[in-house]
């Protein structure tokens, strides 16, 4: 079997098993882009919680943009490292109202001009919210490719190459969410428990 079957036996046995969307809730391109900036650090359990209230406070990129620092910073407080990511997001919000009319564009390459986004955000927000296909790298993507013998590299975007060449286009964001998911529950970082993974027989472990 090739990498490319084995793939698609591996995403059809985890969209049996797994939400094929991500953990991050979110009501638009743009509030998904907020949630992916404070999920940093952060569970996305925790995230879910805390974009209500500031939401609430925050309701769009003008309110960002203007708002004051210190308010942003309190409201997104227990996701961590609230400083950076409370700057990151006033920044972000006002390039975006500069350069795109508040707009969240369509292209990895518009996105990640935008403060604090990079080419897996973008794919992330472009996948799950915008209906673009992406494969988005994230630490569990690009750990478990590694480990099902898909990659042998170390950089996003050529883990990310890689697995473009292996999987139909349709596929590209499903399959990134459901590694996610799989990375969460059997492939951690720490210990892969490989005894109770669905997808044993068809990984290699490589590394393990
Ligand atoms: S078999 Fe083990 S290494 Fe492979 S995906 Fe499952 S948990 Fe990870």
């Amino acid at each position: 079997m090739d990498a490319a079957e084995r793939a698609l036996k591996i995403d059809s046995i985890l969209a049996a098993r797994y939400p094929a969307s991500t953990a991050l809730e979110f009501t638009s391109p743009w509030s998904l882009l907020v949630s992916a900036i404070l999920a940093a650090q952060c569970t996305d359990e925790r995230v879910n919680k805390v974009v209500g209230g500031l939401f609430s406070i925050f309701p769009n990129p003008k309110s960002f943009a203007e708002g004051n620092l210190e308010e942003i910073e309190e409201a997104i407080h227990s996701t961590g490292f609230y400083r950076q990511k409370a700057k990151t997001l006033k920044a972000l919000n006002a390039a975006l109202l500069e350069n795109f009319g508040g707009e969240i564009p369509k292209t990895a390459e518009e996105l990640t001009t935008l403060p604090g986004v990079g080419r897996k955000t973008a794919n992330l927000v472009l996948g799950n919210a915008m209906g673009i296909p992406a494969i988005f790298v994230d630490t569990h993507v690009g750990r478990i490719s590694a480990r099902m013998g898909f990659t042998k590299e170390k950089d996003p975007d050529k883990i990310e190459r890689d697995l473009m060449k292996i999987l139909p286009r349709k596929r590209w964001t499903d399959f990134s969410n459901l590694l996610t998911h799989l990375g969460r529950d059997a492939c951690a970082a720490k210990k892969a428990k490989c005894g109770e993974c669905p997808v044993a027989e068809l990984c290699p472990k490589v590394g393990l």
